[in-house]
C-alpha cells in the first residue's frame, strides 16, 4: 500500500476564508491563525470547505475502491481495467491481513487460476473489459482521490473507525498521516483517537 499527497491548499486558507465573519486581520497583515478555535472549539465547519488535498493511492484492492469510491464528498479518478494489462504486471493480487500460511496458499491457487483464465481470455480474442469478469475483488488498483477537508472528515469519521474494514481502516490512517502533516491544527491526534473509538 503506497499514499502519496499530490497536491493540497496550505492550512492557513481555512483560517482566512473564515475572518470575513469577525472582521478580524489577515495572517499576511499581521493576524493570528484562528484554525484552531474556528474547528474545533465553535465548529465552524465551513471553513474546512476552503482547503482540498489531492492523495494518490496504490496497492489497495478493487473492494477497497469500492467502499472510498462511497464518500459522497470526495472525488476520484480510478485506475481502468479496461486498459490496463495484468500481464504487463499492472495488477497484483492483495493478500488480506492475518491469514494462516494454509489460506494464504488457498488465495493464492485461485487468483493464479483467475490471472491465467483472463490472459487466456485475452489471447482468445476476449476484450479486457469483459475478461476481467474472472479477476477477483482483490485485485489491486490504484486511484487519486480528491477532496476538500470536511469530505475528509466524514471518510476519517467512517473508516479509521474501529469498525470498518482493515484494509480501508490501514489506508486512512496513512491518509490521516499525511494530512496531518499538512494541517496539524485540523487533523490533531485528538481528533484521530476520538475517529478511531
Ligand atoms: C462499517 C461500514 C459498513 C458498511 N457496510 C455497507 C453495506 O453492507 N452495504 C452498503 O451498501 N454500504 C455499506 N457501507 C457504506 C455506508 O452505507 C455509506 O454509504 C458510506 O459509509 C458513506 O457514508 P455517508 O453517506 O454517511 O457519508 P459520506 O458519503 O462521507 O457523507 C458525509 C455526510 O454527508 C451527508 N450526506 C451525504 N449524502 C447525503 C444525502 N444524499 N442526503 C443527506 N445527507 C447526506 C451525511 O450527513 C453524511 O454522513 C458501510 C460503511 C461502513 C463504514
Amino acid at each position: 500500500l503506497k499514499v502519496e499527497l499530490l497536491m493540497a491548499t496550505p492550512q492557513e486558507q481555512i483560517s482566512e476564508s473564515a475572518k470575513v465573519c469577525y472582521g478580524t486581520k489577515l495572517i499576511r497583515d499581521g493576524g493570528k491563525d484562528i484554525t484552531s478555535t474556528l474547528v474545533h472549539e465553535h465548529k465552524h465547519l465551513a471553513s474546512l470547505r476552503f482547503a482540498y488535498a489531492t492523495v494518490a493511492i496504490e496497492g489497495v484492492s478493487v473492494a477497497c475502491q469500492n467502499q472510498i469510491v462511497r464518500s459522497k464528498h470526495l472525488d476520484f479518478m480510478v485506475q481502468s481495467k479496461r486498459y490496463v494489462n495484468a500481464s504487463k504486471g499492472g495488477f497484483e493480487f492483495i493478500m488480506p491481513k492475518g491469514l494462516t500460511r494454509k489460506q494464504q496458499d488457498m488465495m493464492m491457487t485461485a487468483w493464479i487460476y483467475s490471472k491465467s483464465m483472463y490472459e487466456d481470455l485475452i489471447e482468445s480474442g476476449v476484450k479486457k473489459e469483459d475478461a476481467r469478469a474472472v479477476l477477483p475483488a482483490n485485485t489491486s488498483t490504484k486511484l487519486n482521490v480528491t477532496g476538500n477537508l470536511q469530505g475528509w472528515w466524514s471518510f476519517f469519521t467512517l473508516r479509521l473507525n474501529s469498525h470498518a474494514q482493515s484494509e480501508i481502516r490501514e489506508l486512512a490512517e496513512k491518509i490521516f498521516d499525511l494530512l496531518q502533516l499538512e494541517y496539524p491544527l485540523v487533523f490533531t491526534e485528538d481528533v484521530r483517537t476520538r475517529l478511531r473509538n
